[in-house]
């Protein structure tokens, strides 16, 4: 920020104390708002984890029921091996017939439960896929996650130990700065979002864009008193434009 040599010392701390309550306010916000970053990954996470638990779940009860139907298509094997040992000893046409009937029953139990098995195969296909995608995808997650959350621990330290020399700079400038100005100065902030000081940029307070008066504006480059907007109530200060290899004329830059 440049400053006129001109500038009432008060004036110019007024601007230091504010620019310093702005860099310390964004502070704040991000340090308050590092947790909330970190809290939402981490509830991302989560669901990709529950996901992948449900998927794993699909995948071993899949497994589970086709390794069931396997044991049942043995047990209509040996069934149908014992039947037809026993149709060899048939004694009569309706016996046979019985054992046929009843070997062709388990034929058709067998074809139901491979049909069976077939489409658990055909289902648990793209679980498969799915878990391994997923196994694979939450494992760079998880690093990113990690690595995000040490990145903000970081941050927030710097930020904190940018916030004390901020607050170490503040008390020697609160110190030095008239007790009337300050009180003005800690009033405005609380009322005018944040914000007391502004510049005055083409004849017009930066901060609400009300055209100054142009004897108040003339006063103001006088530079004898501290003024203050005369609409939103801010301390103003105004930085003659200053151009290299050009001596201007104080009243070359006064608004037409
Ligand atoms: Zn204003």
């Amino acid at each position: 920020m440049l400053h006129s040599g001109l500038m009432l010392a008060d004036v110019a701390r007024a601007i230091e104390l504010q620019d310093l309550d702005t860099r310390a306010a964004q502070l704040e916000k991000e340090i308050a708002a590092l947790p909330k970053h970190i809290a939402q990954i981490e509830r991302r996470l989560e669901a990709h984890q529950r996901k992948l638990a449900a998927d794993q779940a699909a995948l071993a009860a899949n497994l589970k029921e086709r390794r069931k139907l396997d044991g049942d298509v043995q047990v209509f094997q040996q069934k149908i091996a014992k039947l037809r040992e026993q149709m060899m000893q048939a004694k009569t046409n309706e016996q046979y017939r019985a054992f046929q009937n009843e070997i062709g029953y388990c034929e058709a139990e067998i074809q139901k439960t491979e049909d069976r098995i077939l489409d658990l195969m055909a289902e648990s296909e793209p679980l498969e896929k799915n878990v391994k995608a997923a196994e694979e995808s939450l494992k760079l997650e998880r690093a990113e996650v990690e690595k995000e959350k040490a990145e903000a621990r970081r941050r927030t330290e710097a930020d904190k130990r940018a916030l004390e020399e901020i607050s170490a700079k503040r008390r020697e400038l609160v110190a030095a700065i008239q007790p009337r100005l300050l009180q003005r100065y800690e009033s405005l902030r609380r009322t005018r979002g944040g914000v007391a000081v502004a510049e005055v940029v083409e004849g017009r307070c930066s901060a609400c864009r009300i055209a100054l008066r142009i004897q108040f504006f003339q006063d103001l480059k006088a530079d004898k008193d501290v003024l203050c907007c005369e609409t939103c109530g801010r301390i103003l200060y105004f930085n003659p434009p200053v151009e290299a290899g050009e001596s201007r004329n104080e009243n070359a830059s006064a608004p037409a």
